[in-house]
C-alpha cells in the first residue's frame, strides 16, 4: 500500500528520541519536560473516589459543567475576566490536542500562521497537516525577544493567525507589556486570530506577571487560550487541559473536537474540580519553581555551561558555545552517553535546524536528580 505523507518532512519528536536515549544509558533525564517528584495525593485520592462514586461514563463533550465553572472562578479572581464556562470553555485531553484543535478549527489550505523560533515541536506539523504555511520568525537570540517588526513585515492578507507562547518553550522567555501592545497594534481592524499557548501561566519567577490574554477581552475575542492540568498539578501524563476562547470561536472549536476524542476522561474531571479550590496549589508554584531554577543554576555555576536566563517554564537553555564544536544534536547524544545527563537540543525547536550551540535543561525535578545530574556535568571537562 502506498501512503503519500500527509508529513514528509517530519520524523519522530525529540522528546520520544531523547527519553529513549535516556532509557538505553540509564541517564538522569532533563530532557523531556515532566517532573520526577510525586504529584498531590490528595489530588490522587479525588480520582480514586470519583471513579468509586460511579463517575466512569462519559461526561458532556464540552467537559463537565461544574469543572469549567470552576475554571472561569479561577481567571475571574486571577484576572478579573468575566468568563461564560458554557460557552468559553472546553476540557481537552492535553493542552498539546486543544492547540491542535484551535489551529484545525480556523486553517484552510494557503493559510499562514506566524511562529517565533525557536518553538515547541507540535506547532509546524499541526499548521502543515491543515495544509497551512507556517511562517517562522527567529526569536533574537540571546534573549529571546520578539522582533517585531519582522512581524510587521511578515503580515499579509494570507495570515491567519500568530502563535505565542508566555512563559515560553523551551527558552523560559515571558512577554511583556510592551509584547501585548504591539501585538494588539498588529492584529487590529484585521482578522488574524491568536493562539496562546499558556501551559506554563504559573510557573513565573523574578515576581513577573503572566500577561494571560484572559485579561484582555479585546484580544480574547480572537484568541484561543491553551492550557494544562498536567503542567500545573504536576501530572503530565494525565494529558488533561483545556481551550478557552471567545463564544463564536468555541462554538466551531467544539464541531472539530466533539468528532475528535468526543470528551476527556471522567473521573479526573470531577477530581479536578474538586482540587481547585486550592488556590495555593497553582499560585505558589511560581515560587517553588523558582527555587528549582535557582539551586539548579547554583549548580550549574560549577560546570562549564552559561545560562541564558529563564523567566518561568519547566526550563533553563545553556550555552555550551566555544566548549565543543559538535552540533547540538551530536552534542545532546554525546552528554547522554558519555555522561549520563540527557537535555534536548534547541536547534530541534527550529525548522532550519537553527544551531546557536544551546541545550534545554528541565529543572522540575528532586533536588537529589538536579544534583546528580550537576554532579556528572561537574565531569565534562574530563570527557569531552
Ligand atoms: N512539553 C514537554 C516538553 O517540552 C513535553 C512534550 C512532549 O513530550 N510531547 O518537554
Amino acid at each position: 500500500m502506498h501512503i503519500q505523507s500527509k508529513l514528509p518532512q517530519i520524523g519522530t519528536t525529540i522528546f520520544t528520541t531523547m527519553s529513549s536515549l535516556a532509557t538505553e544509558y540509564n541517564a538522569v533525564n532533563l530532557g523531556q519536560g515532566f517532573p520526577d517528584f510525586e504529584m498531590n495525593k490528595e489530588l490522587i485520592d479525588l480520582v480514586h473516589a470519583a471513579m468509586l462514586q460511579g463517575n466512569n461514563q462519559y461526561v458532556h463533550s464540552n467537559g463537565l459543567a461544574l469543572l469549567r465553572d470552576r475554571i472561569a472562578e479561577k481567571y475571574a479572581n486571577l484576572y478579573q475576566s468575566n468568563i461564560d464556562a458554557d460557552k468559553q470553555i472546553t476540557i481537552t485531553p492535553g493542552g498539546t490536542y486543544a492547540i491542535y484543535t484551535a489551529l484545525t478549527t480556523v486553517l484552510n489550505a494557503g493559510d499562514e500562521v506566524i511562529i517565533f523560533e525557536p518553538a515547541y515541536d507540535s506547532y509546524i506539523p499541526n499548521i502543515v497537516v491543515n495544509g497551512a504555511k507556517p511562517i517562522c520568525i527567529s526569536l533574537q537570540y540571546p534573549n529571546y525577544a520578539i522582533p517585531w517588526n519582522e512581524v510587521r513585515a511578515k503580515v499579509n492578507s494570507k495570515t491567519k493567525m500568530i502563535i505565542i507562547n508566555s512563559p515560553h518553550n523551551p527558552t523560559g522567555a515571558v512577554l511583556s507589556q510592551e509584547d501585548i501592545n504591539e501585538l494588539r497594534s498588529i492584529v487590529a481592524n484585521t482578522n488574524i486570530f491568536i493562539l496562546s499557548d499558556e501551559v506554563y501561566e504559573h510557573l513565573i519567577f523574578d515576581d513577573l506577571k503572566n500577561l494571560s490574554i484572559l485579561r484582555y477581552q479585546d484580544l480574547l475575542e480572537r484568541s484561543f487560550v491553551c492550557f494544562s492540568f498536567g503542567k500545573t498539578y504536576h501530572c503530565t501524563g494525565w494529558k488533561m487541559g483545556y481551550c478557552i476562547s471567545s463564544a463564536a470561536l468555541m462554538q466551531e472549536f467544539r464541531k472539530v473536537h466533539q468528532f475528535n476524542c468526543f470528551s476527556s476522561n471522567s473521573p479526573l474531571q470531577f477530581a479536578l474540580a474538586s482540587y481547585l479550590n486550592n488556590q495555593d496549589a497553582y499560585n505558589l508554584l511560581g515560587k517553588q519553581f523558582q527555587q528549582k531554577r535557582d539551586f539548579f543554576r547554583n549548580l550549574m555555576q560549577q560546570t562549564p555551561f552559561k545560562f541564558i536566563p529563564s523567566q518561568g517554564s519547566y526550563f533553563e537553555c545553556y550555552s555550551y558555545e566555544g566548549l565543543s564544536n559538535l552540533s547540538d544534536k551530536d552534542f545532546a547524544i554525546q552528554l547522554t552517553k558519555k555522561l549520563g545527563v540527557t537535555v534536548i537540543p534547541v536547534s530541534a525547536f527550529y525548522h532550519n535546524e537553527e544551531d546557536n550551540k544551546v541545550i534545554r535543561f528541565c529543572f522540575a525535578k528532586q533536588e537529589a536528580t538536579l544534583q546528580l545530574a550537576a554532579n556528572r556535568l561537574m565531569q565534562f571537562e574530563n570527557l569531552f
